[in-house]
């Protein structure tokens, strides 16, 4: 059998080692933690820095094909590991989605919507930003945010410099705050062979800018359901993505989609196709980045996903049979071994006969966890 390569170790990288396993694949991991909720799951797990460009080309040498679940990985990295073995998505997709302007700005070349959005690289830069967007902006680092960490908002009665402070005073996006009705994201694979397919749209619902609800098949009108895909299959061509990408959308007052930012790779958004669907997006990424036949994305039946975060492990471990006196509840959970506030530790989802119905079970079995145990 082949063997998957996966730069990076979390729960991204589990799911889709879990994926390969039960196809048969053999899976190495590689990041600079042991013990790695993906380690735990692999047949090897390679403990290295990912700008130790020897241990690289030593992973890359054992498999067949190079992916990754971190997208925080150097160009020239994935440029070493392209020397040995087919890196999916190519590294020219990383590279571009890890800079929130370089992102924004090939969006915008390929004539697709976002946010209005300023570069900015300095104090003097964001005051003339400003002052061509308009207040309410959000200032967010280039680089290496995740789950809103490196964002600032700023208002009329903020001072922009303290924004600029704390976001870290390096290159940096200012963009408009759009006035959103709603999130969305759609995710989507694509094969070597230009083969696409994706999983509808799944409405998103964030707490404290982290995601903490996400749940399939949102009800837009027909029109706004094609101009979603239409965007998703458009950045799959255009960036000739083989693997799995993650659109995060804002559907505005107005009704238009405007794309937020890309994940090239699967998404917390579509940890609920493992239930929804036939073929999970962990086993398209599998499909994808081996050059198999992509899947059926097929939704079974109206689906939710509830993340649970470090901090409900506040007053000690979760009640799990709480949650899962539904039996429409299924629960997963990384191998974290410590749970930090705002931490993403496992996620829940339920499938219902309706999507409110899934979103009230899921939410009810993730309150129960808290409930005070009769021992
Ligand atoms: P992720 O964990 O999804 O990678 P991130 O740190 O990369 O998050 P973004 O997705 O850019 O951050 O922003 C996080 C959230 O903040 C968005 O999902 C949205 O709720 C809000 N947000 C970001 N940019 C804007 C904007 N321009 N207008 C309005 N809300 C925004
Ligand atoms: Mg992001
Ligand atoms: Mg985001």
């Amino acid at each position: 059998g082949a063997t998957i390569g996966i730069l990076g170790s979390g729960q991204l990288g589990r799911m889709l080692a879990q994926s390969a396993r039960r196809m048969g694949y053999r899976v190495h991991t590689l990041s600079p933690a042991a013990d790695s909720p993906t380690g735990q799951i692999a047949d090897r797990e390679v403990v290295a820095a990912y700008d130790d460009l020897e241990a690289i080309a030593r992973f890359a040498r054992d498999v067949d094909v190079v992916t990754f679940e971190f997208e925080n990985i150097a160009a020239e990295s994935a440029a070493v590991a392209a020397r040995h073995v087919p890196v999916r998505p190519k590294g020219d997709v990383l590279h571009l989605t890890q800079n929130r302007y370089r992102e924004k700005h090939a969006l915008t070349a390929a004539g697709l919507p976002t946010a209005r959005y300023e570069a900015v690289d300095s104090l003097e830069q964001l005051h003339d930003a400003i002052a061509r967007l308009g207040m309410p902006c959000i200032l967010k680092t280039a680089g290496f945010g995740y789950d809103g960490k490196g964002q600032a908002r700023i208002t009329a009665d903020s001072d922009p410099a303290d924004a600029w402070q704390a976001i870290g005073a390096g290159a940096a996006i200012l963009e408009a705050v759009v006035d959103f009705e709603a999130e969305l994201s759609v995710v989507a694979a694509r094969g070597p062979d230009g083969a696409q397919v994706d999983f509808g749209l799944i409405e998103n619902r964030h707490v404290d800018h982290i995601l903490d609800v996400s749940i399939a098949d949102m009800p837009l009108t027909p029109g706004q359901t094609a101009r979603a895909r239409e965007i998703a299959a458009t950045v799959m061509r255009e960036f000739d993505v083989v693997g799995v990408l993650c659109i995060e959308m804002f559907l505005t007052r107005d009704g238009e989609l405007l794309i937020n930012e890309l994940a090239p790779r699967p998404h917390n958004s579509g940890h609920l196709t493992i239930e929804a669907c036939a073929s999970s997006q962990f086993d398209q990424q599998l499909r994808a980045v081996c050059g198999l036949p992509l899947g059926d994305t097929t939704r079974h039946a109206p689906t939710a996903m509830a993340n649970l975060l470090g901090d409900l492990w506040n007053g000690g471990e979760p009640d799990w049979a709480a949650a899962l006196a539904d039996p429409a509840v299924n629960l997963h959970l990384y191998g974290k071994a410590e749970a930090r506030p705002g931490r993403k530790m496992g996620h829940l989802t339920a499938s219902a006969a309706s999507r409110d119905e899934a979103v009230r079970r899921v939410t009810q079995a993730r309150s129960a966890l808290l409930r005070p145990r009769n021992t």
